[in-house]
């Protein structure tokens, strides 16, 4: 590659030909299926991968890259955020001013953007004794942390915020467990909640995550501990809630434990809280973000204390339990062992191809035809030297890892074993 020179960010101008970068990735977003039908030279279907390379403290550029699906979802699950890469022959464009695409993709500080295709660019992996060099860029905020705000300000002045694009450095308090939802376009796709604070006031701040990548770093986030600068989150009033939220969108930068002072400050002070517990009682951390421990006789003496709540308050105990499987029902006999979920909602439908019963629901009330999910449901009994723990349901996701089986996989299974019963 002779005619290829080293480029860095900076040095970029437009139309410039055969250039290499040499960056980090610092935030990507899913890949796209583009319906492209009515271009006579591309027809069909193509996919596009957007996501943001850095690699220098000042340094930074939004790249775009296009091809067929398969091609572009290779890229997307090959190249991921902390991945050091070179970006070879790329096109390098003039961003426009009041371009609406710029409202889909991060503020950044190259005055250009690069495009890739599939038949004339190239992206791979840089291995060199450098690549340590560009991993610090990870953890630097992408714009100035004296112009963030603080929740105290968005939340009592969300109607001046509205819609508005904020920063914010936050510490998270809690992560939840990635979940299937189905979007309003009918499509399952994963999400997982997170819940943050800072030290303005008392009250933590939900957001949710829709991008896989930050999904996946997401399961390494701890409460009290991960700090994060959020750059460019977005201040919505939710209808249903009635109050103002913050939303990750397409625009905003996540840097994890971001290398400040305040980053220590705050750490410091949210370590020094009690457990903080999340703002919804139905929500599941992730486990790895639980890190207290109790013996059985624990356990049943808070739930003994519990049957004095009133009737409508829901206790949740979020604590790792070590125990023996004492006893476990799976007796291919039980009509509970193989359960079905609507999707959407939630609630438990008696057979697969049944809709909920909730009208409130897209499937419930007839608009879409059913989406349900098939999971096992395992009663288990536990026991350890202080005690037994009766009446457990083993289920989901955390039961289909115990069995490595899939709910379709022992549903088939469990047809089988009772044919042979009742022959
Ligand atoms: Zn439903």
């Amino acid at each position: 590659m002779a005619n290829v020179s080293r480029q860095p960010i900076c040095t970029l101008e437009p139309k410039m030909q055969n250039t290499i970068v040499i960056g980090v990735i610092i935030r990507s977003q899913n890949s796209k299926i583009i319906e492209l039908a009515r271009d006579r030279f591309n027809a069909g279907t193509r996919a596009v991968w957007n996501f943001t390379l850095r690699d220098s403290f000042n340094d930074f550029i939004n790249a775009t890259v296009w091809g067929t699906v398969e091609y572009v979802n290779k890229l997307f699950t090959t190249f991921t955020i902390g991945s050091v890469v070179e970006v070879i022959n790329a096109k390098v464009t003039e961003r426009k001013i009041n371009d609406p695409n710029e409202v889909y993709v991060p503020s950044v500080t190259s005055p250009f953007t690069l495009t890739l295709n599939q038949h004339s660019s190239l992206i791979q992996m840089h291995n060199s004794p450098n690549t340590a060099r560009y991993l610090k860029f990870l953890n630097m905020p992408t714009k100035d942390p004296g112009g963030a705000t603080n929740l105290n300000h968005i939340l009592n002045n969300s109607e001046t915020l509205k819609n508005e694009y904020v920063d914010v450095l936050v510490a998270v308090t809690f992560v939840s467990q990635t979940r299937e939802i189905v979007t309003r376009m009918g499509e399952m796709t994963k999400i997982r909640e997170f819940e943050v604070g800072d030290d303005t006031t008392d009250q933590t701040v939900s957001l949710t995550l829709w991008e896989s990548e930050w999904i996946r770093l997401a399961d390494k986030w701890e409460p009290k501990q991960t700090i994060l600068f959020l750059a460019d989150v977005q201040v919505v009033f939710n209808e249903k809630a009635k109050k103002s939220i913050l939303t990750i969108v397409r625009k905003t930068i996540i840097t994890e434990n971001p290398m400040l002072k305040e980053t220590e400050e705050l750490r410091f002070q949210f370590q020094r809280k009690p457990d903080i517990r999340s703002t919804s009682l139905y929500a599941v951390p992730n486990p790895n973000s639980i890190t207290k421990q109790m013996m059985i006789i624990e356990i049943t003496s808070r739930l003994n204390n519990a049957s004095v709540l009133p009737s409508n308050d829901r206790m949740q105990l979020l604590v790792v339990v070590r125990a023996m499987v004492d006893d476990m029902n799976l007796d291919c006999d039980d009509p509970t062992l193989i359960s079905y979920r609507c999707a959407k909602c939630k609630r438990l439908v008696s057979d697969e191809k049944e809709s909920c019963m909730n009208l409130e629901c897209p499937f419930g009330s007839g608009i879409k035809s059913p989406i349900n999910i098939t999971s096992i449901n395992v009663l288990v009994n536990l026991k350890d030297d202080t005690g037994y723990l009766v009446g457990c349901r083993l289920r989901d996701a955390a039961a289909e890892e115990a069995f490595s089986c899939s709910a379709d996989i022992m549903r088939s299974e469990f047809k089988i074993v009772s044919s042979t019963y009742t022959t």
